[in-house]
């Protein structure tokens, strides 16, 4: 972290900081139509951050409404590539300007440290709305290669209205995978963020104004999933959902589809991701750090958590007893204190959710090795020790459910065929990782486990470029790289008879 970035007292900040809860629609703030609102809890220390907007489905009619005119007056939709990508790349200019703002924003709404919100969630969402901005001027239709006398263009065009719901573990760079390939490819947007954690996506809907983007192109509602999420998964006038957030909810959204209008729905879910190490791994410290990294980082409220921690008998006690070590480090601290590297659970009920898998764990017979306990209490906030059970089977529900929190799982194989079969044997397939020296075990393993991606000697590589999204119950269709464009675009093909 720059030194003028680690000498900010971040507690003066935060009290200065006065967060905006109104809703987004047509370019302004503006209250719930009821005049509705929620308080927005800081997990840090419990203060009230802010009086969000309990939208509903009122205000998501409005919201609607104006991306639906803005679409069709083509203010957005018909503007050259070119044009939508200055102002986008001016969009990235401004969050990048407000950078510490932002940053706070997150740490204070979902816990997170703050150098991890400066170093890991501005750049990462500015950075996605650059790409997407630079890429779409970039991208050709084609020409079929049909008789001589008929000329068929295949050309794509945007979607129409996407809704976009997102959950609050990332909250920027989560809707920032929506909102830049949505918008690139010209249409209009209306995200509805996780009530947990609203208070960025508004702040960057007011900044995508103030970088000329018109009115109605992105609008937010915040709100309640069963309210305001609903509505919009429902709406008529909405053409595609992109969702992120648990697999529960994205089997409702995709029966709200089926009940109203069809919509086009992208689902990107949970998962319960095997990280598997082998015995002829050469350097089991490296294999340890990214293995306690997978599981700690972002208090392993990460859909990629590597929570499935499945070692070669004959190295589980010496990979384990590195990785307990090493989950020292990650002890929870005050989230504003830019040494911190475990911060605050997202809410109270997310903590008793972990603590609830913790006892599932101990009363299932897996040996716990390592933390289980609330911390800090005194501070008023949500956290939680790092916490690592050995001995886990692959029926116990600590080993098949997403927990969505600190917690590993450390179960043992013999060879690589029962490493595949444990790693495939749950409902998700989101990421997947095996560490060995053997190219053709990491090859054999790479095709053969059931994940969207896997990592070879690594965990969490991360790039733009690349896909992301899950086989099985972990979602469909991917988010980043320009795969994503498929998501929010309309294949068309014109036929024109030369005969
Ligand atoms: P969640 O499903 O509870 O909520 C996600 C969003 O859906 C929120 O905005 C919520 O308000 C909304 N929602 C809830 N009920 C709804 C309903 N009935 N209709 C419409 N919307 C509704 O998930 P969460 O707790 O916010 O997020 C954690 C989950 O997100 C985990 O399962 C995690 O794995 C997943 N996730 C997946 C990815 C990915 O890329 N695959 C990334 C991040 C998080």
């Amino acid at each position: 972290m720059p030194r003028a970035t680690a000498a900010i007292d971040w507690h003066a900040r935060a009290r200065l900081l006065k967060p905006r809860g109104e809703a987004l629609i047509n370019g302004r703030r503006v209250s719930a139509q009821d005049g509705t609102t929620f308080a927005s809890l800081s997990p840090v220390d419990g203060r009230v951050l802010a009086a969000v907007a309990a939208g509903d489905a009122p205000d998501i009619e409005v919201a609607v409404a104006a991306a639906r005119g803005c679409f069709e007056r083509g203010d957005w939709s018909q503007q050259a590539p070119a044009a939508r990508k200055r102002l986008l790349q001016k969009f990235a200019d401004l969050v990048e300007g407000a950078t510490e703002e932002l940053a706070l924003l997150e740490t204070l709404d979902m816990g997170k440290p703050i150098t991890d919100s400066l170093r890991v969630d501005v750049p990462a969402t500015a950075r996605c709305l650059r790409w997407y901005a630079e890429a779409i001027d970039k991208i050709y239709g084609e020409i079929a290669p049909t008789a001589p006398d008929v000329l068929a263009l295949i050309t794509r065009e945007p979607v129409g209205v996407v809704g976009a719901i997102v959950p609050w573990n990332f909250p920027m760079i989560m809707a920032a995978w929506k909102i830049a390939p949505v918008l690139a490819s010209g249409n209009s947007l209306v995200l509805k963020p996780s009530e947990k954690s609203s208070l960025s996506a508004l702040r960057l809907a007011e900044l995508a104004v103030e970088a000329g983007i018109p009115p109605g192109v992105f609008n937010v509602v915040p709100g309640y999933g069963h309210t305001a999420g609903k509505a919009l998964a429902l709406h008529g006038q909405v053409d595609a959902i992109a969702f992120t957030g648990s697999t529960a909810t994205g089997k409702l959204v995709m029966q709200y589809a089926a009940q109203s209008n069809l919509k086009r729905v992208w689902l990107e879910c949970g998962g319960k991701s095997p990280n598997i190490v082998m015995a002829d791994y050469p350097d089991l410290k490296r294999a340890a750090k990214a293995a306690a990294a997978a599981i700690f980082f972002n208090q392993g409220e990460m859909c990629s958590a590597g929570s499935r921690l499945l070692v070669q008998e004959s190295i589980r006690e010496e990979l384990l007893a590195e990785i307990t070590t090493l989950a020292g480090r990650y002890q929870p601290g005050d989230p504003l204190d830019p040494s911190t590297q475990l911060g605050a659970m997202v809410d109270e009920t997310q903590t008793r959710r972990v603590l609830e898998y913790i006892a599932a764990g101990r009363e299932g017979g897996a040996r716990l090795l390592l933390g289980g306990r609330r911390v800090r209490e005194g501070s008023g906030g949500c956290y939680l020790e790092p916490t690592v059970f050995d001995q886990v089977q692959p029926s116990m529900r600590i080993a098949r459910e997403e927990i969505f929190g600190p917690v590993l799982a450390a179960l043992s194989f013999r060879d690589l065929e029962e490493a595949i079969r444990i790693g495939n044997d749950v409902d998700y397939g989101l990421v997947a990782a095996i560490w060995t020296r053997d190219i053709n075990a990491a090859h054999r393993a790479a095709r053969a486990l059931r994940a969207g991606t896997v990592y070879v000697n690594c965990y969490d590589a991360d790039d733009i470029t690349v896909p992301f999204g899950g086989f099985k119950q972990s979602g469909n269709g991917r988010d980043k790289s320009l795969h994503a464009f498929d998501k929010y675009t309309e294949l068309k093909t014109t036929w024109i008879d030369l005969a």
